[in-house]
């Protein structure tokens, strides 16, 4: 294949590549931080190890993960770490002697059964059998109680809150100076000391920051948590036997010699532990009923005002629908007030207002207008010989006549009985005179129906000026009158 001569040069590359950042790494890695020769050990100093070449280490079991031993017996957690750095310093082989419990720790130390003890707190006590070094490791007191319970420095104070701390623990000596009235129950461990906290019979149990949060992810308990820090803390130094002064004052030139990134990156190793947030759930629970309860109140509120605003809609459309019937009632009811029933003309009521109306127009713009007053001849007869009903029909097809001929400009309406009036605006009396006789042939010419022919007499007359109402009616009532007597089926005027 053509690409394999090129493929293989750039894997080779890249190998090289990583074996010589291996190669860095290890390097690094494996350079001892700091030589013998570093750290100003004194001749006799520097005899003395040489001389010993393996110091025995006793290392407190139980207190990873600062100081403790692996399964197979050997030293483990931070101390380790930082004894490897020591040995490296001091150019000395170090030993795990079999310690059982802290109580066979001080007992081995006494008896010079250990040369070194690896984490231990300075007391004038031990000051009888070991020398100390400057301390290298600080360590704050952390408070362990159920996760649910939330701890205040001033439970410390003799409130009768009970805390367990582990017995000969160097913190007690602390805690009582400075909370005088503390209630301390002192346990074998801290698994006990977690137990009864667990169970309620302490509220809180003190110990090291680190380790109890360390115990507490080893052994499982999850209702309790880290919920406090107390402003005192571990000052972990090395002790060493005072009879053999050389190993104190060397450890000390070598914790003084340790250098301090990297002691801050074995603290950063072993201590990844923060202080759990405690949240309140009863306030979450309390929060969460009143959200939830506003949100019922909001959501049934919101329901009502929708129900409330659909009601509101259908009753604004049946008001509207209410109004449109209202007001096609009202023209109804207004056409019925000027309509006569049977002939569908205007009534006399329409045309009394009509008049006085053409009187005042004609007051104002000086025009003249007539009235063409009309009664069917002899119409008694039409009733008594073919009855009422057809009387009726005969009044109908009378007014439709009338109306057929009527201009758009006229007024024509039912006066009364088997009289009508036709209302001629801005019409002389010649103009209605002629308008009249029209009529009259009109309807001499027109066959009823189940009658046959009839006629009607007329009465015109013209407005006067300044006339009242009745008296224009009056001359045309009048004129139809003299029509009648001049023997019917004729015009005459006033
Ligand atoms: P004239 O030529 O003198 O006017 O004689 P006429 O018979 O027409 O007059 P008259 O006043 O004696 O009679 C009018 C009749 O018209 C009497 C009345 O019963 C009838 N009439 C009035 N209104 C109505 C109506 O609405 N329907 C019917 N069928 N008849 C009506
Ligand atoms: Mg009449
Ligand atoms: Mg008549």
């Amino acid at each position: 294949m053509v690409s394999t001569p090129l493929y293989l040069p750039i894997r080779t590359l890249l190998h090289l590549t990583v074996c010589a950042l291996l190669f860095l790494i290890a390097g690094l890695r494996s350079a001892p931080a700091q030589s013998p020769a570093d750290i100003g050990l004194s001749i006799h100093e520097r005899a003395y190890l040489d001389h010993k070449k393996i110091l025995r280490v006793c290392v407190d079991p139980s207190r990873l993960p600062f100081d403790g031993v692996d399964e197979a017996g050997n030293h483990d957690g931070l101390s380790k770490d930082v004894f490897d750095i020591l040995a490296r310093m001091l150019n000395v082989t170090m030993v795990v002697p079999q310690v059982d419990d802290w109580d066979d720790l001080m007992k081995k130390a006494k008896s010079r059964a250990c040369d070194v003890v690896s984490q231990i707190n300075a007391n004038d006590e031990r000051r009888e059998f070991l020398d100390f070094t400057t301390p290298y490791f600080y360590l704050p007191l952390a408070v362990v109680t159920r996760y649910d319970r939330i701890f205040v420095e001033e439970s410390l104070q003799g409130s009768g809150v009970k805390f367990a701390v582990i017995k000969d623990d160097i913190a007690i000596d602390k805690l009582r100076k400075k909370y005088p009235d503390i209630d301390l129950v002192e346990v074998k461990n801290n698994i006990e000391a977690m137990q009864m906290v667990h169970d309620g019979d302490v509220f809180g149990y003190i110990g090291a920051q680190g380790a109890v949060a360390f115990a507490i992810q080893k052994l499982d308990l999850n209702k309790l948590a880290v919920t406090g820090s107390l402003p005192l803390r571990y000052e972990l130094s090395i002790a060493s036997r005072n009879d053999e002064p050389y190993l104190g004052s060397a450890l000390e030139k070598a914790v003084r010699a340790i250098d301090p990134k990297e002691a801050q990156s074995i603290r950063d190793k072993w201590i990844a532990i923060t202080i759990q947030e405690v949240t309140d759930h009863t306030l979450i629970w309390q929060l969460l009923v009143v959200l939830g309860t506003v949100l019922m109140v909001s959501l049934f509120w919101n329901n009502r005002l929708s129900s409330a605003n659909r009601k509101i809609r259908e009753t604004l459309t049946q008001l509207h629908a209410a109004q449109h019937q209202l007001e096609d009632q009202n023209k109804v009811l207004q056409r019925q007030s000027v309509t006569d029933s049977l002939s569908g003309l205007y009534n006399r009521l329409k045309l009394d207002k009509d008049i006085a109306q053409e009187i005042k127009r004609a007051e104002r713009s000086n025009t003249p207008f007539s009235l063409i007053l009309l009664d069917i001849d002899h119409f008694k007869q039409i009733n008594d010989t073919h009855g009422h009903l057809i009387g009726d029909d005969v009044l109908k097809e009378f007014a439709a006549l009338l109306q057929s001929q009527t201009r758009s400009s006229d007024i024509l309406g039912r006066w009364g009985g088997e009289e009508f009036l036709l209302l001629c605006p801005d019409c002389p009396l010649d103009g209605a005179k002629t308008r009249a006789e029209d009529l009259r042939t009109t309807i001499a010419a027109h066959t009823f129906a189940h009658i046959g022919p009839l006629t009607a007499s007329f009465g015109v007359a013209t407005y006067h000026p300044g006339e009242h109402p009745n008296a224009l009616l009056k001359r045309a009532d009048l004129a139809l009158y003299r029509a009648k007597e001049k023997g019917r089926n004729c015009v005459d005027c006033s």
